[in-house]
């Protein structure tokens, strides 16, 4: 059996930075229905507008807005938290990936970029989070496959 390319080691990095997390039409009534509010309400309270895509607001501390120990809102996350590592450049370019390890502790160097591609690929079919739209979805998962 091959090795986990990859597995949470929970330490919140990827939650923080400002601008990261573009939220999709899906994304926000995924999110608007967890938190019981409506679309437009998420919107306003929650989200900003940056190169016509809508983006999670952080908070003061640096952290996105609902990282709270962790993801505060995790069953109602966006796709691209859902897709991290997992992001294109990680798979297209050995080198990037060889850069997440320093950022993100649950990348596993042992498994090797291709493992990682593998199993990484794998995941986004089956977990949808495949996009061909650059208008609409984040860069982050458009695939070419
Ligand atoms: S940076 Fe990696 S290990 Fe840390 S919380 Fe994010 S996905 Fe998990
Ligand atoms: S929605 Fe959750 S997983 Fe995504 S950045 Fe915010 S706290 Fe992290």
């Amino acid at each position: 059996m091959s090795i986990n390319a990859f597995e949470c080691r929970m330490c919140g990095h990827c939650c923080h930075g400002e601008g990261g997390i573009v939220m999709t039409e899906k994304d926000q009534k995924r999110l608007a229905a967890h938190l019981d509010i409506s679309v437009d309400e998420l919107v306003e309270k929650y989200t900003e507008e940056r190169g016509g895509k809508l983006h999670l607001i952080t908070g003061d501390d640096g952290f996105c807005f609902f990282f709270k120990e962790g993801c505060g809102v995790h069953p109602g996350r966006p796709d691209i938290c859902r897709a991290w590592p997992f992001f294109r450049g990680n798979l297209v370019d050995e080198m990037s990936w060889e850069m997440i390890q320093e950022y993100c502790p649950g990348v596993n160097p042992k498994a090797g970029h291709k493992e990682f591609v593998k199993q990484g690929k794998q995941y986004l079919r089956d977990e949808d989070l495949l996009r061909y739209d650059p208008d609409s979805s984040p860069n982050a998962l458009i695939s070419d496959d």
